[in-house]
């Protein structure tokens, strides 16, 4: 094995990438259990992946835009309501006196600029495009790409270092249990705990931050 390759394989978390991780997240079979295409579900019938929502929940919390630049939903679900309801179910549920943004941007699989197909690739011209949509820097891109999906083929597999790319294994199911290793995400998520004066200072500027997500998110 060449040692460019090598690096591939080993991603080093002792800095984040330049402009920060993007964390790129599946839907069926890895936050929610069922296959719920074109099908409407209220947020009582939702069943949730556990692990994928204490994840969710961790990196709603980190906001740190150094460490965490952008949380992105890409499925191929085509039934934007009920995708709408997942995300309102997960607001709500990390809800702290205000509304919390979940996913800076979502991309379903009839969105016009992806393939037209039943199950169409997931790529990272699709994250480019979601990241320029909300002005967000696309430079070093698969570098900084964290992918999380049950599906093991996608073509973004060939684009970004292998071990950025989480299969979530056995996919998720109602009742099932979720044996994935999400080792670099949860390095990631542990480089986001800060502690005393440099803590306080992060805060200061978060505030601020969560103004400008808002603003940007609500055209959604
Ligand atoms: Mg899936």
């Amino acid at each position: 094995m060449s040692s460019q390759e090598n690096e591939r394989l080993t991603p080093k978390l002792s800095s984040p990438p330049s402009l920060g991780w993007v964390i790129v997240w599946d839907l069926d079979n890895t936050i929610v259990g069922e296959y719920s295409d074109q099908r409407s579900t209220t947020a009582d019938e939702l069943v949730l992946n556990p692990k994928a929502v204490d994840l969710l929940r961790r990196i709603v919390d980190a906001r740190d835009k150094d460490i965490i630049s952008a949380n992105l939903l890409l499925t191929n679900n085509a039934d934007y309501f009920f995708v709408k309801v997942v995300e309102l179910t997960l607001a709500m549920k990390f809800k702290k006196n205000h509304y919390r943004v979940v996913f800076d941007s979502i991309m379903t699989r009839n969105h016009p600029s992806r393939v037209k197909s039943d199950d169409p690739p997931k790529s990272l011209k699709d994250i480019e495009y979601m990241l320029k949509e909300q002005g967000l820097p696309i430079d070093n891109l698969a570098q900084r790409v964290i992918f999380i999906d049950d599906k093991a083929t996608h073509l973004i597999r060939n684009e970004i270092p292998s071990g950025h790319y989480i299969q979530v294994t056995p996919p998720f199911v109602r009742g099932g249990e979720d044996r994935t290793d999400y080792g670099i995400l949860e390095k990631i998520l542990e480089s986001t705990k800060g502690g005393g004066k440099h803590r306080r200072l992060h805060l200061k500027t978060k505030r601020v931050r969560h103004g400008k997500r808002n603003l940007k998110t609500r055209k959604h």
